[in-house]
């Protein structure tokens, strides 16, 4: 079983610079290269995106996410698959969230609500862009995305775009958002809900926290069906845009806040001491201007997340039940209990 760690990123991470060191780790000739990212459709249709696909991995997002979190953003579905062949190795179809304009979280009740016509808009979207995408797709592979909170709505959600198009080919899979991504019980019924239907290549969408990470990879491998796990996250992002460094704790991230009383670890002194290379080039650069200091900080959550994701990875496939138990902590039992789930269909 493989497992693909996407950055998500904004143009504000790879600005060119200049930069005294080669900070920016989607350029191929730098110690710090890493060749996946996520880029969506929302923040990239009207910029060049800033890395070639011939040397990273570009997962395209189709914008569904800013569709109901943005006033008036409406997006084509055609348009947002000619995007994504023209500059993305893979592409998730153009989804509907079941969730009202401006809301982040999906809600019971409310939710069901907007579930029907959000899956039938989802429907049409795919129908729309299937004669552009066989026509046109060429080293790209297209991935279908699951909505949903109970498993019924994910079935029946599932059972009707797989109908459209099986996203079943070489290369191809299925996106799962299950919301809040938060919650290791709804991340454990999508985890379930896939190994049910033998789904092999799986993308878990805006995934966060190492739990979060540990309990997908753990239940993926006791799953023994799936052969390759990705999931997208902001977080080296957006933790630096909020001053926050991640720590890196073996298995588990800590989070440090600046602080401003006396005697407390400040995020620049902890830097100061942190081995990895964003760092050792931060020391080497002192003093850093407003500027420039994020994107040091930025560089260093992105290596922490890879080195804990890495490790999180390498204990799924050494022992999944181990790892679940430290991931899932108190919700051990409750998580076990989701996974073991009898599935009543129909
Ligand atoms: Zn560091």
């Amino acid at each position: 079983m493989r497992a693909e760690y996407f950055p998500a990123i904004g143009s504000y991470v790879t600005m060119p610079g200049p930069w005294r060191h080669p900070i920016h780790w989607l350029e191929p000739d730098t110690p710090v290269f890493y060749p996946k990212v996520l880029a969506s459709y929302g923040v990239w249709r009207d910029e060049p995106v800033p890395v070639s696909r011939e040397h990273v991995t570009i997962l395209g997002d189709s914008g569904g996410y800013q569709m109901i979190t943005q006033e008036g953003a409406d997006f084509d579905p055609v348009d947002v698959l000619r995007w994504q062949i023209r500059n993305c190795s893979r592409g998730l179809i153009l989804d509907v969230p079941p969730y009202e304009p401006g809301a982040a979280i999906q809600l019971l009740g409310r939710a069901d609500e907007w579930f029907q016509d959000s899956l039938e808009r989802t429907v049409g979207n795919v129908e729309t862009a299937l004669p552009y995408f066989r026509r046109h797709a060429k080293n790209f592979s297209w991935w279908g995305v699951v909505q949903g909170q109970t498993i019924s709505q994910i079935e029946q959600w599932y059972g009707r775009i797989a109908e459209v198009y099986s996203f079943d080919g070489p290369e191809e899979g299925w996106a799962l958002s299950a919301k809040p991504s938060t919650d290791l019980l709804t991340l454990a019924r999508y985890t379930r809900f896939a190994h049910d239907h033998g789904l092999r290549r799986l993308h878990i969408l805006q995934i966060s926290g190492a739990r979060q990470v540990g309990v997908v990879l753990g239940l993926a491998a006791l799953s023994g069906n799936v052969d390759l796990v990705t999931y997208d996250t902001a977080t080296a992002l957006r933790a630096a845009v909020n001053r926050v460094a991640l720590a890196d704790e073996g298995l588990a991230f800590g989070y440090l806040n600046e602080k401003t009383s006396e005697g407390e670890t400040t995020v620049l002194e902890f830097l100061k001491l942190c081995p990895c290379q964003a760092c050792e080039w931060l020391r080497e650069d002192l003093p850093l201007t407003n500027a420039e200091y994020p994107h040091y900080l930025i560089l260093h959550n992105h290596l922490a997340i890879l080195a804990v994701v890495n490790r999180i990875h390498q204990a799924a496939l050494r022992d999944p039940d181990d790892l679940l138990r430290l991931a899932t902590g108190d919700l051990y039992g409750q998580v076990m209990r989701e996974w073991d789930k009898e599935v009543v269909t129909g």
